[in-house]
């Protein structure tokens, strides 16, 4: 698990949606979360570095690292979000700049649908590391994987850390290719109908990924 924490911290550098150590990575263990630990390197990072944390922020090893400073965001999505196994926080940049301007990503692709819903929220502003921010984010990702963090960045959720990176990745892309098209002109949004049958027909997708033997089509 620590491992698969340090492994997706440096994949979200390589992949170019963070930067230094401003992004942080987690998964849920029993009855609290392991965390990248604030201001350490990825690639210097190594297993023990990762901070094991009670749901209260309590570290649970003595001689352990400070954990992220944004560790009460992960803390509260966690208890608010049974079905959340894992975090990806970052400050990539189209996804920062629509969160700068309060807009959050709505249904102008099918692919925003990825996130769980008709839209990707932006949440509202709170000063980083606070349990104001953290309280902000639980509200954006209602009924969500994925949520905009207001002059700040992203947060995506998974069952893995790998399936939180790539729903950050997808999240950063929907970002960029909204931001692109605001600047040819208006987008025309898929009403909510066509929304829910693009969420039926993703859950029938995921759903067939994960059982063995069957393959989707991209
Ligand atoms: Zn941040």
């Amino acid at each position: 698990m620590r491992r698969a924490v340090i492994a997706a911290a440096r994949r979200m550098n390589r992949l170019g949606i963070n930067r230094g150590t401003s992004g942080n990575v987690s998964v849920r263990v029993n009855e609290g979360f392991l965390i990248t630990p604030s201001r350490l390197p990825y690639d210097a990072m190594r297993p023990q570095d990762v901070v094991a944390l009670a749901f209260d922020g309590t570290q649970r090893s003595a001689r352990s690292r400070r954990p992220s400073t944004e560790w009460r965001l992960h803390a509260a999505v966690y208890d608010a979000r049974p079905d959340v196994r894992a975090i990806v926080h970052a400050h990539p940049t189209c996804a920062t700049a629509l969160a700068c301007l309060r807009r959050g990503i709505p249904p102008f692709h099918y692919m925003v649908a990825v996130a769980g819903g008709s839209d990707i929220r932006c949440s509202a502003y709170g000063t980083f590391g606070t349990q104001a921010l953290a309280e902000a984010a639980v509200a954006a990702l209602r009924d969500r994987r994925a949520c905009l963090l207001a002059n700040h960045g992203l947060v995506a959720c998974g069952v893995t850390p790998d399936d939180a990176l790539a729903l950050a990745v997808e999240v950063e892309a929907l970002a960029a290719q909204y931001a692109h098209t605001l600047q040819i002109g208006e987008p025309v949004m898929l009403d909510d109908d066509e929304m829910r049958r693009v969420q039926e027909r993703f859950r029938d997708y995921y759903a067939g990924r994960r059982s063995p033997g069957r393959h989707a089509d991209d």
